[in-house]
């Protein structure tokens, strides 16, 4: 595996994957690697003749009191894990590689990216929608993979596709689950023991209630009871549960196809997030 961070060598190195007409999958990530991010690469090979995964933890989709600075980071580890994984290049530009002379230009997906995560965490959603589109012209994918574990995000990524004419396809891949049911996700690693068992609670609430908005539940207080049972499961704050148009992500009232229930919510310092299909 090739490990590149000089844009002109990638641009030589994708170059010379694609010859003879040969395809590229990217996976971008943020590094501090888990089953859920190799599940893409897994995707990415079924799909693709090569696959290059990039490592960027990107410092503008980080509000000022978050987590940039402690994001868990490990190259090595994940290094060797893309390796086993038979992964072609690994892209992992520094930051000043990425924002040479800062960055000017920035792209909003209007409205997709107001709501929910972005109501929380302003800024971002044109944070990922930037530092994606330039993973997109630097890499020059025929197909990208994202998790449905980020809804929002991946939702966002494929309105901006389609909105700027990227010549490449979306594949979502589904959530990869620990045992009890929690989304596997970087941000795990900050949770004490007692909170991690605690968290297992969260996509169980979502689950039942999607099952009961699906067999017909008043909407509004099905999702007032979930919210309820994940503060007293043990989370300490709910920053939202809400039942979403699946692509247009418009707040439903009241349940129809296709629909997606979308959930964050805080135990600790800890934000987590989780997603359940309806219906
Ligand atoms: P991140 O490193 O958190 O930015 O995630 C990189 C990619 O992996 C994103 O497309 C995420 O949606 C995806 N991802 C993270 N966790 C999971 C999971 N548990 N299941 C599926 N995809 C995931």
């Amino acid at each position: 595996m090739q490990i590149i961070r000089d844009i002109a060598m990638l641009h030589r190195a994708v170059t010379a994957l694609k010859q003879g007409g040969r395809s590229v999958a990217l996976v971008p990530t943020m590094g501090a690697l888990h089953d859920g991010h190799l599940s893409l690469v897994r995707m990415a090979r079924r799909v693709a003749d090569h696959v290059v995964v990039s490592i960027f933890v990107n410092p503008t989709q980080f509000g000022p009191n978050e987590d940039f600075a402690a994001y868990p980071r490990d190259e090595a580890r994940d290094a060797a894990l893309l390796v086993e994984e038979g992964v072609a290049l690994l892209w992992a530009p520094d930051v000043a590689v990425m924002y040479p002379g800062g960055h000017r230009t920035h792209i909003e997906v209007a409205e997709l990216g107001a709501d929910y995560c972005g109501a929380a965490r302003p800024g971002h959603f044109d944070g990922v929608a930037t530092v994606v589109a330039k993973l997109f012209n630097q890499v020059r994918p025929d197909v990208a993979i994202f998790g449905e574990k980020d809804w929002q995000q991946l939702a966002i990524i494929r309105r901006m596709t389609r909105d700027l004419d990227f010549a490449l396809d979306i594949f979502g891949a589904p959530i990869a689950r620990d045992d009890d049911g929690l989304a596997l996700s970087s941000r795990n690693a900050y949770l004490s023991k007692d909170q991690r068992a605690a968290a297992a609670a969260f996509p169980k609430t979502l689950q039942a209630a999607a099952k009961a908005i699906a067999g017909g539940a008043d909407v509004a207080e099905t999702l007032a009871k979930a919210e309820a049972a994940i503060v007293k499961g043990g989370f300490d704050s709910v920053d939202y549960v809400a039942l979403a148009d699946a692509e247009s992500l418009e707040r439903l009232t009241e349940f129809r196809k296709p629909a997606r229930l979308l959930a964050a919510a805080r135990i600790g310092k800890t934000r987590l997030i989780d997603n359940w299909p309806v219906g």
